[in-house]
């Protein structure tokens, strides 16, 4: 099932991608939860009820509403840094023995379509294609074996980096957490459809131009790695967002580095989770 959080005119809707085009699950049932965290943690009791309304004829073509992020705002989003051979390789950097991470706040967040903005105090903001995990009920201390049943889905996400402001301190969280940088959609693809999440294609490009190509199979900590280290030190709660790494090819390691420029398309596709892409915008 494709999950997506929308505007249609009348604010933020949660509904079913179909066909069709878009269920509006508030008026499929006014009792069914109004936000896509809060149809998360209800989920086990609310599935059959949204699923019967995956067969309702559609409300609205796709293309008449305005996508948001699936999750607009997570309770955290956490992302994994050097977690593909070649993009650890044209970082310079060894293959990490633990698995490092860092913040992006909430507030970076942004929708699959929406501008990314080029800070005037910045001179470098670069993309990074990324599968990103939803989590689902969540929880403390999940053993990897647990990890796949706490995902409740999957979606694009590009971890755009202002990169002088990351370098400039050991210390990522800035460089990462610029307002918009954090778009991810265009809709959350349930665990269920997508299967194996370490066996699909991704691919980021700047203008059409194929900057990343991979596969997620190459992640060197897999989801499943990645949830059970995380939910040692903190407790995942439904809806929390995870960006899972990079492929090589971003803009940074390019010969010579080329940044982003405004005007500039940047796309992320997945395979089985669609595509987001946003224009740069100088602000
Ligand atoms: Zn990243």
């Amino acid at each position: 099932m494709k999950l997506a959080t929308f505007d249609a005119g009348e604010g933020p809707r949660i509904g079913i991608v179909t066909d069709g085009g878009v269920v509006d699950l508030a008026l499929v049932s006014p009792r069914l939860p109004a936000t896509m965290i809060a149809l998360i943690a209800a989920w086990d009791e609310v599935k059959d009820d949204v699923a019967a309304a995956a067969g309702v004829a559609a409300h609205h073509a796709l293309d008449k509403v305005r996508l948001l992020a699936p999750v607009p705002r997570p309770g955290k989003a956490m992302a994994i840094g050097l977690n593909y051979a070649d993009h650890i390789a044209e970082s310079g950097q060894e293959t990490p023995k633990s698995q490092l991470w860092f913040a992006k706040v909430p507030t970076c967040i942004n929708a699959p379509y929406a501008d990314i903005e080029i800070p005037r105090t910045s001179n470098f903001v670069d993309y990074e294609a990324e599968m990103v995990a939803i989590v689902g009920k969540g929880g403390r201390n999940i053993a990897k074996e647990d990890a796949p049943a706490a995902v409740f889905g999957y979606c694009c996400g590009n971890d755009a980096t202002a990169r002088d402001w990351q370098f400039r301190s050991p210390q990522w969280t800035l460089g990462k957490s610029f307002d918009t940088h954090g778009p991810i959609g265009p809709w959350i693809v349930t665990a269920d459809e997508v299967g194996d999440p370490h066996a699909l294609e991704i691919r980021g490009l700047v203008n059409g131009e194929v900057r990343q190509h991979s596969n997620t199979r190459h992640l060197v900590f897999s989801v499943f790695d990645q949830i059970a280290e995380l939910s040692q030190a903190m407790t995942l709660e439904p809806g929390d967002v995870i960006f899972t790494g990079t492929p090589g090819g971003v803009g940074i390691a390019m010969k010579p580095p080329v940044a982003l420029k405004p005007g500039d398309v940047v796309r992320v596709e997945i395979e089985k989770l669609g595509h987001i892409e946003a224009k740069m915008a100088a602000v």
